[in-house]
C-alpha cells in the first residue's frame, strides 16, 4: 500500500520516452501463487530524446529474480531494483536485448491490477498502469511494442489459455501435466492493452466477414454452463463490426476477436487487442434473467470495446492526459451506434439525462476538472463522466458545427494521418480543421476549461417591424484552479416555431449564417436579429442537445406547454416537459421548506394527458417523457443549501398528481401494452414495456389499490426480467405491505445467480425509508454478499451512496459514518473501488448547514486516515480543498 503523498504528473512536463522498446516476448508460467514472468525486450534508443540517457523502468510491487543485458547477467552495480522501478544507469547507446525476470502472486492481487484471479481464472488488467505489476517496463501508452506471448499452466487447472493477437504455437510439456499456448500480436501497441487470461472456461463461437472478404473467428469465453446467455453479446458485436465498416470505413484486422466475461473485474469492460475482457455483467443475458436496460448496455459496451480497436489501440494516447482522446471519441461512437440500432431521440435524450446527472454533477463540484485535465495524482480517478461523456459531447460539437461530412473527412484524415502513432487531442482536432479548413482554436478551450456554460437566452418580437431578436449571453463558472474563463464557442441548434408547429425560416439581419439550423455563439454575449417573421415565434434553442450547456430562456409556461406538443425536435419536446416540470419542483420544494402550500400545475398535467395521447410519439420516448426529472436533477437545479427530504417530498407529492390525474388513461394505456407475444430484447418492444411499466409506476404511486395488486399480478406472472423487475421495483420503493414477501420470493427463485442478486441487493439498497441503513448494513452480513466483488460492493454500497439521496444524506450523519466504515475496510484491499464509493461525497458544500457539517467531518475523518491509498487519498483531499 503506498502512504506517500505522490508528486503531481503535470502535462506540461511532458517529454518523449528515452528509450523504445521494439518488440517484447514474454513468457508467462501461471502458478497461483507463485507465477514466474520472463519478459525479454528488444530496446533502442529514441531518436527523438536527447542521449545518453539511463534506462528506467516502472515497477509496482515486483521481486526481480534475474537481469540479463545480451545474454549476459549485470553485476550489482550496474543496476537499481526496487519494488517499483529497475535502473540501469549507463546502458549501451545502440540497440540491446534485456531479459528480466519476476514472480508474482496472482491469488494474493486484491486491487485487481496486474495479472489476478476471479474465482479460478487468470486474468490481467492493465490500463491505465497495471503492467507495471506483471514486469519491469516503461509503462506509458507512447512505448508500443510489438508481442509475443508464451502462457504455460496446468492442462487440468487453465484448459484455456489466450492472450493478444493470433495463436501461433500450442501443445503439451511433456512429462509435465502442462501445457502452452503462443499468441503474436503483429500491431505495436502500449503496454495497458496487454492481455492474458487461462482458466476453465466455456465459448460461443461465430464468424465475421469484413467487407474486404476476410474471414474473423469470433469467441466469447465465459465460465461453463452460461453459454447460452452470451448470444446478444455476440449479435451486438457483429453488428458493431459492420456498422463500424458503413459508418466510419473501419474494419477487423486480426484473424479472431475474443470477448472473455469474468465476475471480479473494477470495470465495465476493458480493450485489451483482439482480447476484450468484460465484466460478465456486460456479456450474460436472457429473457430470465436480465432487463431490456441490461440488453442496451451491453450492445452498448460490446461496440465500444469493439470500436476502440480503431479509436485507442490503432491510433493510441500519446500520454494519459489525452485519456478523452481514446473515451470521449469512443463514447461518441458507440452513442451513434445506439441512436442508429435503436431511436435516436429516445438514445439522446437517455445519454443527456445521464450527462446531466453524472457529469454536471461532477463539473459543479470540487471534483471539477477539463476534459483533458492538466496534472494528476492518481490516474486512475480521472476516468470521470467529464472525459468519457463531456468528451464525447465535445466531439459531437465538432460534427454540429462542422457538419456531417466534413466531420467525416476529419475523421477518415485522423485514421490515415495517424494510425499505428500514439497521438494527442490536438493532432485529432488538427485533422477536423485542415479537413474543413476550419479554425477551431477558440473550440479547444472545450478540452481545457472546465465547468458547464451557462446560456441565457432572451427572445423578444417586434410585430411592426417583423423582426425576432434572440439576445445570448454565456458565462461559465469558476471550478477549481479556473477562477476566470474565456468564452467558449457554443454551437446552439435553433428553430424559430411558428403557430402551425412548422420553423419559421432563418434569415440573420447582419447576413451572418445560421448554417445546418445552428448558431454559433462565441463572444460573451451577441445578438441575433431575425428578419421577415411575420408572425410571434416560440424559440426552440440547443436543439438535440446541441451544446452541454445549461439553458435559461425566457420562456412562459404557455411557450413551454406549446413545445411540449408541437416542437419538430424531439428532444426539446422533451426538454420542454422537463423544464415546466423542474420550475414547478424547484418553487414546491421551497414551499415545502417555509411551511407554504405547493404548488399546482394543471398545465404540466395537460401537457403529459397530451404526450400521452398522442399516437404519432414511440412509446419508449413517451416513456421517458413522462419520467419526471430525477431527485439530483431537482438539487442541481437548486445548486445550494440543498435538504433532500423536502425535494423528495416534493417528487414524490407531484409523481402521486400525475398519477392521479391520468388514472384512467394509464390503466388504459397499460391493458393496450400487454404483450402475450414471446419476448424479445428489440428497441421497440423495450418501448412498450417501458411505457406500460410507467404507467404501473405511477398508478401505484397514486396509491390506487388496484395498482398496487396489478403490480403484485405482475411480479408473478412476468415471463421476463425487466417486468418481474419493474414490478418489485415499484412494490418496494412505495413501500407497500407486499413488498416484503416479493423481495423474498425474489430471492429465493434467484439467489444462486450473482448478476440477478445484484439487482436484489441494489433494490433494498434504493429504498426511500429510514430503516434502509439498517438493511444496507445487515445486508453486508449475507452470504451472497461480498466486499472482495466490485459488483457486488457497487449494487449494495454503490447504489445506497449514489441512489438514494434521502439515506445516504441522513440527517444524523448515518449515512456518511457507514460510507466511512466501508471505505476504511476496501481501502486497503481494491482502493480503486474504495475512491469511486468516497466520492459520493463531492458534493458536500451544496448541501444545508447540518449535512454539511457531517458530511465534511466524514471526509476529514478518511483524509486523517494513517494510511490512505493514493487513490482515496486524492480524492479527499481535491473534495475538502478550499476552491
Ligand atoms: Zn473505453
Amino acid at each position: 500500500m503506498r502512504t506517500e503523498q505522490a508528486l503531481p504528473v503535470r502535462l506540461a512536463d511532458y517529454r518523449p520516452p528515452d528509450w523504445l522498446v521494439e518488440t517484447i516476448e514474454l513468457d508467462v508460467s501461471l502458478d497461483p501463487k507463485a507465477t514466474r514472468v520472463r519478459a525479454a525486450l528488444q530496446i533502442k534508443p529514441n531518436p527523438k530524446a536527447e542521449a545518453p540517457a539511463p534506462l528506467m523502468l516502472d515497477g509496482d510491487g515486483l521481486t526481480l529474480v534475474a537481469l540479463k543485458l545480451d545474454g549476459e547477467p549485470l553485476a550489482a552495480g550496474q543496476y537499481a531494483a526496487t519494488p517499483d522501478s529497475l535502473t540501469i544507469a549507463q546502458p549501451p547507446q545502440k540497440p540491446f536485448r534485456l531479459e528480466i525476470e519476476t514472480v508474482v502472486d496472482p491469488s494474493a492481487n486484491t486491487r485487481l491490477m496486474g495479472l489476478y484471479r476471479s474465482g479460478a481464472t487468470y486474468c490481467t488488467q492493465c490500463e491505465a498502469e497495471g503492467f507495471r505489476r506483471i514486469t519491469f517496463f516503461p509503462d506509458r501508452p507512447d512505448v508500443m511494442a510489438v508481442y509475443t506471448t508464451r502462457i504455460e499452466a496446468d492442462q487440468a487447472d487453465a484448459p484455456v489459455l489466450l492472450a493478444n493477437g493470433n495463436l501461433v504455437a500450442s501443445g503439451e510439456v511433456p512429462g509435465s501435466g502442462r501445457h502452452f499456448a503462443v499468441w503474436h500480436d503483429p500491431f505495436p501497441k502500449p503496454s495497458y492493452l496487454f492481455a492474458l487470461v487461462g482458466g476453465k472456461l466455456g465459448f460461443v463461437e461465430d464468424r465475421f466477414r469484413t467487407r474486404s472478404g476476410r474471414e474473423v473467428v469470433l469467441r466469447i469465453y465465459v465460465e461453463p454452463g452460461k453459454e447460452d446467455r452470451c448470444f446478444y453479446a455476440m449479435d451486438a458485436l457483429k453488428r458493431a463490426m459492420r456498422w463500424d465498416e458503413e459508418a466510419f470505413g473501419r474494419e477487423y484486422d486480426l484473424d479472431i476477436f475474443m470477448i472473455v466475461a469474468v465476475s471480479d473485474f473494477n470495470m465495465g469492460a476493458m480493450e485489451n487487442k483482439g482480447l476484450n475482457v468484460f465484466n460478465d455483467k456486460y456479456v450474460l443475458a436472457s429473457p430470465a434473467t436480465a432487463t431490456d436496460a441490461d440488453f442496451a448496455h451491453i450492445e452498448a459496451i460490446v461496440a465500444h470495446e469493439y470500436f476502440h480497436n480503431w479509436t485507442g489501440n490503432r491510433i493510441t494516447c500519446r500520454d494519459w492526459f489525452q485519456l478523452c482522446l481514446k473515451e470521449g471519441l469512443t463514447v461518441f461512437r458507440d452513442q451513434e451506434f445506439s441512436a442508429d440500432q435503436r431511436s435516436r431521440p429516445v438514445e439522446r435524450i437517455s445519454d443527456v439525462r445521464g450527462l446531466r446527472a453524472h457529469q454536471f454533477v461532477e463539473d459543479a463540484g470540487p471534483l471539477a476538472h477539463p476534459v483533458r485535465p492538466a496534472l494528476y495524482h492518481e490516474i486512475n480517478n480521472f476516468y470521470t463522466a467529464t472525459v468519457y461523456e463531456k468528451g464525447a459531447e465535445v466531439v459531437r460539437m465538432l460534427e454540429v458545427l462542422l457538419g456531417p461530412e466534413n466531420f467525416r473527412k476529419g475523421m477518415d484524415l485522423y485514421f490515415a494521418r495517424h494510425d499505428g502513432e500514439a497521438a494527442t487531442v490536438d493532432e485529432f482536432v488538427r485533422c477536423f480543421a485542415d479537413a474543413a479548413g476550419a479554425d477551431l482554436a477558440q473550440f479547444m478551450l472545450w478540452y481545457s476549461q472546465a465547468g458547464t456554460p451557462e446560456v441565457v437566452a432572451v427572445g423578444s418580437y417586434d410585430a411592426g417591424a417583423k423582426v425576432y431578436r434572440l439576445d445570448l449571453a454565456q458565462t461559465i463558472p469558476p471550478t477549481p484552479g479556473q477562477p476566470a474563463k474565456e468564452p467558449m464557442v457554443i454551437p446552439l441548434g435553433l428553430g424559430l416555431v411558428g403557430r402551425d408547429g412548422r420553423d419559421l425560416p432563418l434569415r440573420v439581419a447582419d447576413g451572418r449564417k445560421i448554417e445546418h439550423g445552428v448558431l454559433a455563439l462565441t463572444k460573451p454575449a451577441e445578438t441575433f436579429v431575425f428578419t421577415d417573421i411575420g408572425e410571434a415565434p416560440v424559440p426552440s434553442l440547443n436543439r438535440g442537445f446541441s451544446a452541454p450547456i445549461k439553458l435559461v430562456a425566457n420562456l412562459t409556461a404557455d411557450q413551454l406547454t406549446f413545445l411540449a406538443a408541437r416542437d419538430p425536435d424531439p428532444f426539446n419536446r422533451w426538454q420542454a416537459v422537463q423544464t415546466l416540470a423542474t420550475r414547478l419542483l424547484v418553487d414546491n420544494v421551497a414551499a415545502l421548506r417555509s411551511g407554504a402550500a405547493p404548488r399546482r400545475d394543471p398545465g404540466l398535467l395537460d401537457a403529459l394527458g397530451a404526450i400521452l395521447a398522442d399516437g404519432t410519439l414511440e412509446p419508449a420516448f413517451v416513456a421517458l417523457a413522462l419520467t419526471l426529472p430525477g431527485e439530483a436533477d431537482i438539487a442541481r437545479e437548486i445548486g445550494r443549501d440543498i435538504d433532500p427530504d423536502a425535494i423528495f417530498s416534493a417528487r414524490a407529492a407531484l409523481r402521486a398528481a400525475v398519477g392521479e390525474h391520468l388514472a384512467a388513461e394509464f390503466a388504459e394505456r397499460y391493458r393496450r401494452l400487454t404483450d402475450t407475444r414471446p419476448y424479445r430484447p428489440d428497441a421497440e418492444n423495450a418501448g412498450r414495456r417501458a411505457l406500460r411499466n410507467v404507467c404501473l409506476d405511477l398508478l401505484v404511486a397514486a396509491r390506487r389499490p388496484n395498482a398496487i395488486a396489478l403490480a403484485a399480478g405482475q411480479y408473478q406472472s412476468a415471463d421476463n426480467m425487466t417486468d418481474r423487475m419493474a414490478a418489485l421495483s415499484t412494490l418496494s420503493l412505495c413501500g407497500v405491505p407486499e413488498r416484503a414477501a416479493a423481495l423474498d420470493d425474489f430471492y429465493a427463485r434467484y439467489g444462486d445467480d450473482p448478476l440477478i442478486v445484484d439487482k436484489w441487493l441494489g433494490l433494498q439498497a434504493s429504498i426511500p425509508e429510514s430503516a434502509t441503513l439498517d438493511r444496507v448494513k445487515a445486508l453486508t452480513a449475507h452470504p451472497a454478499f461480498s466486499m472482495a466483488n466490485p459488483n457486488r460492493v457497487r449494487a449494495l454500497i454503490g447504489t445506497f451512496a449514489m441512489a438514494n439521496q434521502t439515506q445516504f444524506n441522513r440527517a444524523d450523519g448515518g449515512g456518511y459514518d457507514f460510507i466511512v466504515e466501508c471505505v476504511r475496510a476496501l481501502d486497503p484491499k481494491n482502493p480503486q473501488v474504495a475512491a469511486r464509493l468516497i466520492a459520493a461525497l463531492k458534493s458536500w458544500r451544496v448541501l444545508e448547514p447540518t449535512r454539511r457539517a457531517l458530511a465534511e467531518a466524514a471526509l476529514r475523518r478518511v483524509a486523517g486516515e494513517a494510511s490512505l491509498s493514493r487513490d482515496t487519498g486524492d480524492i479527499v483531499q481535491r473534495a475538502l480543498a478550499e476552491s
